[in-house]
């Protein structure tokens, strides 16, 4: 017979810090979550787990379940009743009868009355079906909790930061669940969790112990001691008690090897893991620099002929985590050291927006950009910057990725203009997005590679496609709840103690 396969995608990184709050239609990057075949059709081809599961699917000749596929941008938690809604597409499909689940997760979901959705969606899921064999693909700034592991047979996460191997986590995931159906291999799973938030700008593989930690797990894959090894920094930017540093490792316990020799070559594994992001904690905390020695530095750059743009990294108030992405104090400084030759993006503000349409192409404004967002979690009230200038372009904001990240998925930026200031041409936005793809700029005329600076609301994944054109990147510490001082938020339901902000 047929197996039936379920697959879905349900996904939110939430900043408890974030002044934007996460309806429904958020899922679906604003236009809502897709359901049934939709969901499929959306995602089948692209860098993600979800269609790596579809290909797996196709692959075991099931027939593949996709009641939802539900992501939305960073933000602040969902009611009760969004998660509801995300919820009963899945239960009801598994409800139906299905052999085995793959879930498409991020780890770092908080709801309303829930510090750990994703512990709860498997924990739901296993309620139906207490033994329903599920692979899970999490997100690398998962908060690992022990209800996520316990409700899941197999567990993986990406092993990049910018996210590039999104597809290469499903397909470990659902390869080792496909695999255990034929019983081919019988997994078995060891994780561990430490009192440590590292900070996000020190995640990425090249910045801190991060790289180490994965190269390890990469050779231990490899050489077949275990069949998954998943380093998890965590989200410091949830405050909730499972935040922190993990790593969840599967073993396999089939033909030759018995179960207690599996868990302890998994446990094992883990436990190195996390020995060397312990050992070498200090360097998971950013240390930053004043806006202003930050932004004279880029200039002193850009004084002589630069191999490409100089990217200014405004990385505290950055959507991709939960940031409003209207924030104006790293522009505010661009435009006051004189920088010139500027292009900025994505500013968001809907009004802004309107106000230039209204105007049209090649017409003069004065506009008050940005700063149209109080961030009251972290005393913040919004300022916006006073501007005037040309509207030089103007389009419907609906792009396709092409660089490495979410490679072909389409996205919708809601209607999009540039303000012409002289010195820069800034993109102004109706919807949260953050930029890693050079298409923000290209879809509205701007060719970055031509810029002698590039200012990005983005902390890492700017790298994915902005690093290979860059000469230099400069860091600005400017403001919003995305901001790389932990020391800065007041966290009321962290595990303490906890590094660094507690003495250990
Ligand atoms: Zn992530």
């Amino acid at each position: 017979m047929t197996k039936r396969f379920v697959i879905a995608l349900i996904k939110h990184e939430t900043n408890t810090f974030s002044p934007i709050a996460t309806p429904l239609l958020a899922f679906g990057h604003g236009n809502g979550p897709y359901y049934g075949g939709e969901a499929g059709a959306a995602f089948a081809g692209s860098n993600t787990p979800f269609a790596a599961f579809l290909d797996i699917a196709r692959r075991e000749g099931a027939e593949a379940i996709t009641p939802i596929a539900a992501e939305s941008w960073p933000s602040n938690m969902a009611t009760r009743a969004t998660f509801e809604a995300l919820l009963q597409p899945l239960e009801a499909a598994v409800r139906a009868g299905c052999d085995a689940c793959f879930l498409d997760l991020h780890g770092a979901m908080v709801v309303e009355g829930c510090d750990d959705a994703e512990g709860e969606i498997l924990r739901r899921v296993r309620r139906i079906r207490p033994e329903l064999p599920i692979a899970v693909a999490l997100d690398y700034h998962t908060n690992l909790s022990a209800d996520i592991v316990a409700n899941a047979t197999v567990i993986t996460g990406y092993k990049t930061y910018p996210h590039v191997d999104m597809y290469d986590a499903g397909l470990l995931a659902g390869d080792i669940l496909a695999r255990s159906l034929r019983d081919q291999v019988l997994p078995v799973m060891a994780w561990g969790w430490l009192p440590l938030v590292a900070s996000v700008m020190r995640h990425a593989p090249e910045d801190g112990p991060s790289g180490d930690i994965l190269a390890y797990a990469r050779a231990m894959e490899k050489s077949g001691r275990v069949l998954a090894a998943t380093l998890l920094p965590g989200f410091p930017h949830a405050d909730t008690p499972y935040t922190g540093v993990s790593a969840v490792v599967v073993a396999d316990a089939g033909a030759d090897v018995d179960v207690d020799g599996a868990k302890a070559a998994a446990q094992e594994v883990c436990e190195r893991m996390l020995a060397i992001a312990w050992e070498r904690r200090a360097e998971y905390v950013f240390h930053q620099q004043p806006l202003e020695q930050s932004v004279a530095r880029a200039r002193a750059l850009g004084a002589s002929r630069q191999n490409g743009p100089i990217l200014l990294i405004d990385h505290c108030d950055n959507c991709g985590s939960g940031g409003a992405q209207d924030v104006m104090l790293v522009a505010e400084e661009i435009l006051r050291q004189e920088l010139d030759d500027v292009a900025i993006a994505p500013i968001r503000d809907p009004q802004a927006v309107a106000q230039m349409v209204e105007a049209g192409i090649g017409n003069n404004v004065n506009l008050e950009l940005g700063g149209k967002t109080d961030m009251p979690a972290i005393g913040l009230a919004g300022r916006p910057l006073q501007l005037a200038g040309r509207v030089r372009n103007i389009t419907d904001g609906e792009i396709v990725f092409t660089g490495p990240m979410y490679t072909g998925l389409k996205s919708h930026l809601g209607r999009t203009a540039v303000l012409d200031t002289g010195r820069a041409q800034i993109v102004v936005t109706e919807r949260h997005h953050e930029p890693f793809d050079l298409v923000i700029f290209r879809h509205c005329g701007i060719e970055p590679t031509k810029k002698r600076f590039i200012m990005l609301k983005s902390r890492i994944h700017y790298r994915a496609g902005f690093k290979p054109i860059a000469a230099h990147i400069v860091e600005c510490a400017g403001a919003g709840v995305t901001n790389a001082d932990l020391s800065g938020y007041r966290y009321r339901k962290l595990t303490r103690p906890i590094y660094p902000l507690d003495a250990m």
